[in-house]
């Protein structure tokens, strides 16, 4: 896959992305958008979404530009930071058997209640 892969027309992010399905967002810029999560599983959970299609996770790590890897995971990590003082979890869902439902990559950003391991 080259490094600028194209918007996936039936993909639910890339709709976000352009705007298309309407999202609560919480910010955005050229490489990724922060959304809040539709069916939150803790007090904050958001959802850190590249604004390229690229399907998961190691696709996205192996291929894309390394700047917006970075970008992308300092993202996840500073909002977490600020999201509760006490702690964060960063998930990564990839395929069916990890969890992963919507097939752009996307980091889950969650806290806001004590966290459990290992996860179910
Ligand atoms: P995955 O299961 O792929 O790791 O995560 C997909 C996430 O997207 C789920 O946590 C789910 O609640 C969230 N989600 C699904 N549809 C929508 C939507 O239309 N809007 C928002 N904001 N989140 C969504
Ligand atoms: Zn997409």
């Amino acid at each position: 896959m080259d490094n600028d892969p194209k918007p996936d027309p039936n993909c639910l992010f890339c709709k976000i992305v352009s705007g298309e399905v309407p999202a609560s967002f919480v910010y955005r810029d050229e490489d990724v958008i922060v959304i809040d999560d539709i069916n939150p599983v803790a007090p904050q959970h958001r959802l850190v979404i590249t604004t390229k299609h690229w399907p998961n996770a190691a696709r996205f790590a192996g291929s894309a530009d390394p700047a917006v890897v970075a970008r992308f995971f300092s993202t996840g990590a500073q909002l977490g930071r600020e999201q509760w003082e006490q702690g964060d979890r960063l998930v990564i869902n990839t395929g069916p058997a990890g969890g992963q439902t919507v097939d752009h990559v996307h980091m889950h950003v969650i806290s806001g209640r004590q966290m459990t391991w290992p996860p179910g």
